[in-house]
């Protein structure tokens, strides 16, 4: 018969053992300590195997027991704003200041010199100056300078 994990997965319960052993080898109690808000984190709490130092999304590997509101909060105050700068000063250094504005524009993409259509293939990309000439060309019957001038 397999082994039902106490918590769910392999890692919350090495994680929740590892976390009560060092709080009972600091005489903290039996409880792990919550790595957020320094309080026991109780059997029926909900908790969340925490990263410590560095954030998982750095690439940080150490992980404590957390409250999951304590958890949470704290993602949502440090870590997400940290990530997002992150990425921005990322983006800019590479010279990626939109979405799709990197170094290579994508074949037949709005940036492209060319465009792809459903019915008439590849073409060349025109500029809206350009098209609505083209539709102007198409569709009036006389030239459009002398379309001003007939009124009776
Ligand atoms: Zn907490």
């Amino acid at each position: 018969m397999a082994y039902k994990y106490r918590f769910g997965t392999k890692v919350r319960d090495q994680t929740w053992a590892l976390e009560k052993l060092a709080a009972y080898r600091a005489g903290r109690g039996e409880l792990p300590i919550c790595v957020h808000c320094d309080q026991p984190v109780q059997i029926d709490q909900a908790w969340d195997v925490s990263h410590i130092t560095v954030p998982r999304t750095f690439g940080g590997k150490s992980v404590g027991c957390g409250h999951r509101k304590c958890n949470q909060d704290d993602n949502t105050s440090v870590v997400i704003p940290a990530f997002s700068k992150a990425e921005r000063v990322r983006k800019f250094n590479c010279g990626i200041t939109g979405p799709g504005l990197g170094k290579h524009p994508m074949q037949g993409g709005r940036r492209s010199l060319l465009s792809k259509t459903f019915s008439h293939g590849v073409q060349p990309r025109l500029s809206s100056k350009q098209r609505h000439e083209l539709f102007l060309q198409r569709r009036a019957i006389m030239p459009i300078e002398d379309a001003g001038e007939v009124s009776p």
